[in-house]
């Protein structure tokens, strides 16, 4: 068997597409653009999203970049706060008190890792649960795992997608999840739950890892260990999420990224696989617009939008 290829380029971009219609685009005008353009008109409201960058990290530079651009060609307004590695905690506390009385700004990320001068958890709680956009404050980390309405982490949400692409239920599936973090693992299952799926979670203590794998219908690997995931671990047919991105050196002395999954065996086996890149990655982003969007919308207590 040879495993049909997820494209998450194509599949990002087609979202993306949706968010930007909802302010441009033809094809969601009589279902969304309608709305906005009735937001706009009676509200003067355009969606915004703050991005702070902490430092230099040529890794966080390019993805600040790509959600400028994105944020942009979707129409809505993109504000861009560059702090130098050294900032007083304080000074980025301020920061985010500003972006959280800004009424221009409905979504505020912070981009992680932050320097180790600064505590990251009191960072994140210090945003407005209503403004977000990562969903990494503990107020929509408990709502999700309680079932209620939250803003959900991008890349959780773009590995549904991604999935839902592939399935249109997940109802009743067994899924394995392989990490446990705050920023993909945890959220995912949640997601996942949120669909009816039967999931187990796994994590570094998990023992049988490949055991576990063989049962699911779908498999998600999110753990940073490049080619972890082998084919004999995976199920005749099952669909396969690589969220792993880890840099290595090529043979040519250039970088290339690898995922967490053995894409070659694991194409072999699975029904279903994304590549990296432009598996889920390409997905993070476009679902943070979607979050922005629903946070611009709830913020004002507009009804949710459809996408
Ligand atoms: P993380 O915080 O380091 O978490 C890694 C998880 O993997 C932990 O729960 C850890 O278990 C588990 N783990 C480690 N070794 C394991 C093993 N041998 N067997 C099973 N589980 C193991 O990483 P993260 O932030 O979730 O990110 C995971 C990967 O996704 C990274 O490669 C990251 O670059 C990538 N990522 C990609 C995107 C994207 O847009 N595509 C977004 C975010 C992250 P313990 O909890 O027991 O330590």
């Amino acid at each position: 068997m040879t495993a049909r290829i997820i494209d998450g380029k194509i599949i990002a971009a087609e979202l993306r597409a949706r968010v930007a219609g909802i302010i441009i685009a033809a094809e969601l005008r009589a279902r969304v653009a309608g709305e906005v353009a009735r937001v706009v008109r009676e509200h003067g409201i355009t969606p915004g999203l703050a991005v702070v960058l902490v430092g230099s990290d040529p890794a966080s530079e390019i993805y600040v970049r790509s959600k400028h651009k994105q944020t942009q060609a979707a129409g809505m307004a993109s504000f861009e706060h560059v702090l130098p590695a050294d900032v007083a905690q304080n000074d980025l506390l301020a920061l985010i008190a500003k972006l959280n009385h800004d009424p221009a700004v409905h979504g505020i990320l912070v981009q992680l890792p932050l320097p180790k001068s600064v505590d990251t958890e009191t960072i994140i709680n210090a945003i407005d649960p209503a403004k977000d956009v990562d969903g990494l404050h503990p107020n929509n980390a408990g709502r999700l795992a309680g079932g209620f309405a939250a803003l959900s982490p991008c890349t959780p949400l773009g590995c549904i997608i991604l999935t839902k692409s592939v399935h249109a239920s997940l109802q009743g599936m067994n899924a394995i999840v392989i990490g446990r973090s705050n920023l993909v693992g945890r959220p995912l299952v949640q997601l996942l739950l949120n669909e009816n799926a039967t999931v187990t979670i796994a994590h570094s203590r998990s023992r049988e890892l490949a055991q576990l794998c063989a049962r699911a219908d779908l498999v998600y690997a999110a753990v940073g260990k490049p080619e972890m995931v082998r084919g004999d671990w995976i199920k005749p047919g099952a669909t396969v999420i690589d969220v792993g991105i880890t840099r290595l050196p090529g043979a040519d002395g250039k970088t290339r990224l690898a995922g967490d999954v053995a894409f070659q065996e694991v194409s072999n086996v699975a029904g279903a696989i994304t590549p990296v890149p432009g598996g889920v990655g390409q997905m993070t982003v476009a679902c943070l617009l979607v979050n922005t969007l629903r946070a611009a919308c709830a913020i004002h207590g507009l009804a949710k939008p459809g996408v």
